[in-house]
């Protein structure tokens, strides 16, 4: 028998979680200004990925490409083990080669962004069923009793029926949190999700968060909290100008960090 046959290549070990997100060399450019410049990335099932980094160094532009909200360059992004299939855009970069595939994945991504997260015009649970109903096709019924359920989670059920504009921003942001596990996501991306908040509105919405990191949901987390990033993730990686300087156990990263420049990030947000 061959070593070949033996280990197949592409047979995980066994015990391994799958990978929920996979990114392998990704490049995204705007115009002259190259934003990404070779990022890997991965987060298995049950992981906790916490990326940090300076402002401008690419953190938001992997999660948009990871959510098929902006094209990358070049590189592979696999989603749920599904490879976003690209075809060149006839001006040097890539685009969706299948639009059914990337709303299909991008409907069972849960998205967190920094603000501006409901829609205005519909109440709390109305935005929690709008894409199970509308996209999923799950029945209004079951979609209502879900969403409910999840607004108790995220202590939110008595606003049920109010509109965002009577929220808080903490409120507003556990209302998107709800949204976005409405889709019974396998993985869900937040983008400096209490970044626009008030400060003693943080705390509600990282409690949320960090309740669903100790669940074992897998998750993918832009954060500027490095406390929190240090308590709740399971791998942290730093960003820095497009690349990944240093990524590592939070207690490495955040303890003993090898690189300067993360030594001076750290510093600075320290
Ligand atoms: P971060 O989230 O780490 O602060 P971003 O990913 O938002 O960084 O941005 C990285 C760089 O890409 C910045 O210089 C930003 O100005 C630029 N950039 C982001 N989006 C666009 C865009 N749509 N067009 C042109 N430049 C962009
Ligand atoms: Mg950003």
């Amino acid at each position: 028998m061959t070593v070949a046959a033996a280990q197949p290549e592409a047979q995980e070990p066994s015990g391994t979680p799958a990978e929920a997100i996979h990114v392998e060399d990704l490049h995204k450019k705007f115009g002259a200004l190259h934003v990404l410049k070779g990022v890997s990335l991965s987060a298995r099932d049950g992981e906790v990925v916490a990326i940090i980094g300076g402002s401008g160094s690419g953190k938001s532009t992997l999660l948009r490409c990871i959510n098929c909200l902006e094209n990358p360059t070049s590189g592979i992004i696999r989603v749920n083990g599904e490879q976003i299939r690209l075809k060149p855009d006839g001006h040097g970069d890539m685009m969706p080669a299948d639009r059914r595939q990337i709303e299909r994945i991008r409907s069972r991504l849960g998205m967190v962004f920094q603000s501006f997260n409901l829609w205005s015009h519909m109440t709390l649970i109305e935005n929690v069923i709008e894409v199970p109903v509308h996209v999923l096709g799950i029945a209004r019924a079951e979609a209502i009793a879900t969403g409910e359920a999840l607004l108790e989670r995220v202590g939110l059920a008595e606003k049920r029926d109010v509109y965002p504009a009577f929220l808080s921003g903490g409120q507003q942001q556990r209302g998107a949190i709800a949204r976005a596990l409405a889709v019974e996501p396998r993985v869900m991306l937040f983008d400096e999700p209490t970044s626009a908040l008030d400060p003693e509105l943080v705390g509600e919405v990282l409690k949320v968060i960090a309740d669903l990191a100790g669940e074992g949901r897998t998750m993918v987390l832009v954060t500027h909290e490095m406390k929190f990033a240090r308590e709740v993730a399971s791998h942290v990686v730093y960003l820095h100008q497009g690349l990944v300087e240093e990524e590592g156990r939070p207690e490495d990263l955040f303890g003993a960090p090898k690189s300067d420049r993360l030594q001076q990030f750290l510093r600075t947000v320290g």
